[in-house]
């Protein structure tokens, strides 16, 4: 049974919805003892640059201050953690995370949307069949596990490669190898599950297990009604099962990256 998920979403990233508390109460309903939230982080873009899809610099305190009042009032009932989900921007990477610790932190994940930014580079989720674009993510996404801040690397196989199997193998198989190197767990992605997105799938779970690397499952809920196990969702335990995707208890070491 999946005691923790750490992947949680609130309405500030703007396509999230539900309240703090839902969420929280939807994933004691379901038997959670730890449940950390990990919304999109903002980030420290140029003057008139904003993004759609997270909160702002200025929503920080809010969303920590809210985080942290819930944390007590649930403490015996459910551990919660204060996360954000982070991609690896290098050129805006120092000055977020210099922001991030400014205020409660306990943990990051990666979530590599763009390559190599969001402002001057190309979303994953893209279709593409460019090698050079698949070559690109899975260099910058190791370059980001390396930094050894993040907790674990959420849907790895984000990537919307159209090419070639061999192609992909070639290198997502670097993703696998990193990821046992640097003991950094590769989530199952529910939302993307559910949702019926090009992600996770058994291209990638078959590979990724030829590397035995730790793996974690992540509701990665923007509704609170996706907070459940894995028998709950139509489909996924028997996507666990054929790609021989063990996650015990789904309770990962934390990484701090204060
Ligand atoms: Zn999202
Ligand atoms: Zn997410």
């Amino acid at each position: 049974m999946m005691l923790a998920n750490y992947h949680t979403h609130t309405v500030r990233c703007k396509h999230a919805v539900g309240s703090e508390r839902e969420y929280i109460e939807a994933a004691i309903a379901n038997g959670f003892k730890i449940l950390g939230f990990s919304d999109h982080t903002p980030w420290p873009y140029p003057e008139g640059v904003t993004s759609g899809i997270r909160m702002g610099m200025d929503e920080i305190p809010d969303y920590t201050e809210t985080l942290v009042k819930l944390r007590e009032e649930y403490k015996d009932r459910i551990q919660i953690l204060i996360g954000y989900e982070v991609e690896y921007f290098p050129k805006y990477f120092d000055k977020l995370m210099k922001e991030l610790r400014k205020y409660p932190l306990d943990y990051i994940i990666q979530g590599q949307h763009h390559v190599p930014d969001e402002v001057d580079g190309f979303y994953v989720g893209t279709k593409t069949d460019s090698e050079e674009r698949l070559e690109a993510y899975v260099n910058l996404t190791i370059e980001g596990m390396k930094t050894g801040l993040y907790t674990y690397l959420a849907h790895p196989d984000l990537i919307n490669f159209t090419g070639d199997d061999d192609v992909y193998r070639r290198h997502m198989s670097k993703i696998c190898e990193a990821a046992v190197d640097l003991n950094i767990p590769l989530e199952v992605n529910v939302y993307g599950f559910i949702d019926n997105r090009w992600y996770p799938k058994d291209r990638f779970f078959k590979l990724a297990k030829e590397y035995n690397p730790r793996f974690v499952v992540g509701c990665d809920a923007h509704n609170p009604n996706v907070i459940r196990q894995p028998e709950g969702h139509p489909g996924l335990a028997e996507f666990l099962g054929r790609n021989g995707i063990e996650y015990g208890d789904n309770v990962v070491n934390i990484v701090s990256p204060k």
